[in-house]
């Protein structure tokens, strides 16, 4: 178990990395917050997750998603691989294990863009790393337009992917943090001041003891 690891981990650290999980309906933002964030956090590594979905235009293999096969991915997930996995959209996603692994054992936070069922399983297997944030659009006209305006996907899907937006949506009271995304740059400064809190909890950072034993001997 991760959180389990990363405690018993004999490397000495002055901090354990947290699992800054992002989500929201298609259309809310997420992906250019998320952009953004990763430009200017050094300290924050993209768990790049692998999907059976087709490649958009403009999508790099292995930069936005690890494109694979549905037996590649039912191979991944039989072999354990996955921390998670779901089917959204018909097409099936998962988080590889190991990456996230690394990153939390070496202090880097790791974040996700993963869906309700994802952050629910994640925060079942890892609930003292986890720090969950739903990105809600202003208006579901807005996210409407938004949909429209990205124009990478065909009517019809977005068209399911409005009809989607609710059901997703009706998740977020399950999250610990809920940014209303009218303005990007102010987003990207509220998860920006979310990062800096948690980093600094207790909890997150086994190397007070010997700092503060430091501090008592005279
Ligand atoms: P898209 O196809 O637009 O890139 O993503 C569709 C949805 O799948 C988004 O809500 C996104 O957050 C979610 N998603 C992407 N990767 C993963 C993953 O690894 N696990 C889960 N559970 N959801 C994911």
């Amino acid at each position: 178990m991760i959180s389990k690891m990363n405690k018993s981990s004999k490397k000495v650290i002055q901090r354990r990395g947290l699992m800054l999980v992002l989500s929201s309906p298609s259309g809310a933002g997420k992906t250019t917050i998320s952009r953004i964030l990763l430009e200017r956090e050094k300290e924050l590594t993209l768990s790049i997750s692998a999907t059976t979905r087709k490649m958009r235009p403009g999508e790099v293999d292995g930069k936005d998603y690890y494109f694979v096969a549905n037996k590649e991915f039912d191979e991944m997930v039989e072999r354990g691989d996955m921390l998670e996995y779901a089917t959204v959209f018909d097409n099936k996603y998962g988080t590889p294990r190991e990456p996230v692994e690394n990153g939390l054992c070496n202090s880097k936070d790791v974040l996700f863009d993963i869906d309700w069922q994802g952050t629910q399983q994640v925060a079942a297997k890892a609930a003292s790393d986890i720090v969950r944030v739903f990105i809600l659009p202003p208006s579901l006209k807005e996210l409407e337009r938004r949909l429209y305006a990205r124009a990478q996907d065909s009517d019809d899907v977005v068209k399911e992917r409005m009809a989607k937006a609710a059901d997703e949506m009706s998740h977020w009271a399950e999250y610990d943090y809920i940014i209303i995304n009218k303005d990007v740059e102010k987003s990207v400064a509220d998860v920006q001041s979310i990062l800096r809190s948690e980093r600094l909890k207790r909890d997150r950072r086994p190397g007070l003891n010997d700092f503060v034993r430091g501090l008592r001997e005279v």
